[in-house]
């Protein structure tokens, strides 16, 4: 366990420092070929933040193209089955392709057409963000070419063909496990090959600066507008927010606009797995320890040796062996704690949700309905805990259906 800080969190918008440190983490770890591009971009980046048209622009396709803002749902029979804390949803499941990952696709893209780049990658590990970037990519005519292992195509046939429809080109990568991991390591050479032409759309709160930095901005709004809705329906701030974390994306924007209220807390759910044992989990901050992994300093799921392990998750968008690095940022600081739910808490809090409110999550986000259905019960009937659902589980019922009863014909 890291040291807990307990002097007062610094200014978040202070961070990360130019360097891109979040604290120790973070920062530039890349080829020399790509460290002029990460500063074009960070420029780049910084003068569309304090643009007012470019704000205006972003705003607009986030409403007309996304369907923001998305509602903040009151989960009456969950909270009556649970008997505790009042919950409610953020519906980010409800926007344009299914999950958060379209509010940073279509930032990016925006800042690479200001950039005057016509041609887009991106990596891929479930496909969710390989079809919001597909679906950015045609919207605005850029070329897109999405990377992705072999054995994730396999998986994910469905986004497959949904990228494919939208004009993206899907590279499958045969490289080491065939997965997320190989899938960032070839975009990343593409980009080195054609910097000038290219940009690359990394798809969570990782990676080099300005990347953590840009995509938390980019996912902002949604604990932007939770603030605003709770504030309006219940004349007060939330006790508690939970959302799960893979890179970290969804929770770190959700999170970001109540960090400096200390009465919020502010919980990340991590992917439990089988057990927390090597090979079995991607709980990072359970089994993980300091180092760098595709271009930043964070904790990673490594061997002695430094070798990466191997991770599981029943949730291919959790299934990754680094965190981003604000995150260990304000775990050290204590100020957002984590937890971690196990693949048989993720499967019955899944059909929970589905059977007391009539919705499907995705299963990243049972991670934190998962987290909810134990925590709730703790807490009286007057707080109130408001869970992000990061995305709908539409792409998950196949998987799902053989999980729940291997016997039953394919839906
Ligand atoms: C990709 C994905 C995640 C995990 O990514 P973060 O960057 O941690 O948010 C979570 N939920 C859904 C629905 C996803 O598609």
């Amino acid at each position: 366990m890291p040291p807990t800080d307990t002097a007062a969190p610094a200014s978040p918008t202070a961070l990360p420092d130019p360097g891109g440190h979040f604290g120790p983490y973070g920062g530039v770890f890349v080829p020399e070929t790509l460290v002029s591009a990460l500063q074009d971009l960070g420029r780049a980046y910084e003068a569309a933040r304090t643009d007012p048209d470019f704000q205006e622009e972003l705003t607009h396709h986030l409403r007309e193209f996304a369907g923001r803002p998305t509602q903040l749902y009151f989960a009456s029979r969950l909270t009556e089955v649970l008997g505790g804390a009042r919950i409610y949803f953020k519906r980010e499941d409800l926007l344009h392709t299914g999950a958060h990952k379209i509010n940073n696709a279509l930032g990016q893209a925006l800042l690479a057409r200001r950039m005057g780049k016509k041609r887009i990658i991106a990596e891929t590990g479930a496909g969710q963000h390989g079809v919001a970037t597909a679906a950015v990519c045609a919207k605005f005519g850029l070329e897109c070419v999405i990377y992705m292992g072999a054995v994730d195509m396999e998986r994910q046939a469905l986004n497959v063909f949904r990228m494919r429809l939208c004009g993206a080109e899907v590279r499958g990568v045969e490289a080491g496990q065939k997965t997320l991991k190989e899938a960032i390591n070839e975009a990343m050479r593409d980009w080195v090959t054609n910097v000038r032409s290219t940009h690359y759309i990394l798809g969570s709160a990782l990676g080099a600066h300005p990347y953590p930095m840009m995509v938390r901005d980019f996912h902002r709004i949604i604990g932007h507008e939770t603030r605003r809705q709770i504030l309006e329906r219940e004349g007060r701030l939330p006790d508690e927010l939970v959302a799960c974390v893979g890179g970290g994306s969804n929770a770190i924007g959700f999170f970001f606009d109540f960090l400096q209220d200390e009465s919020v807390k502010l919980t990340g759910v991590e992917a439990g797995g089988r057990a927390i044992t090597p090979g079995e989990h991607a709980a990072r901050f359970e089994g993980g320890r300091l180092g760098v992994l595709q271009g930043c300093k964070t904790f990673i799921l490594q061997n002695p040796d430094g070798q990466i392990e191997l991770t599981h998750s029943v949730s291919a968008g959790l299934d990754y062996a680094a965190i981003g690095p604000e995150h260990a940022y304000y775990r050290d600081r204590g100020r957002i704690g984590y937890a971690y739910a196990l693949d048989d808490e993720v499967l019955a809090a899944f059909q929970k949700c589905a059977a007391t409110e009539g919705i499907i999550p995705a299963l990243e986000s049972a991670h934190a309905l998962a987290y909810a259905c134990k925590r709730a019960p703790e807490m009286s009937r007057d707080q109130i805990l408001v869970v992000n659902l990061s995305g709908r589980g539409d792409k998950d019922v196949q998987q799902t259906a053989k999980l729940i009863d291997p016997e039953a014909p394919a839906p």
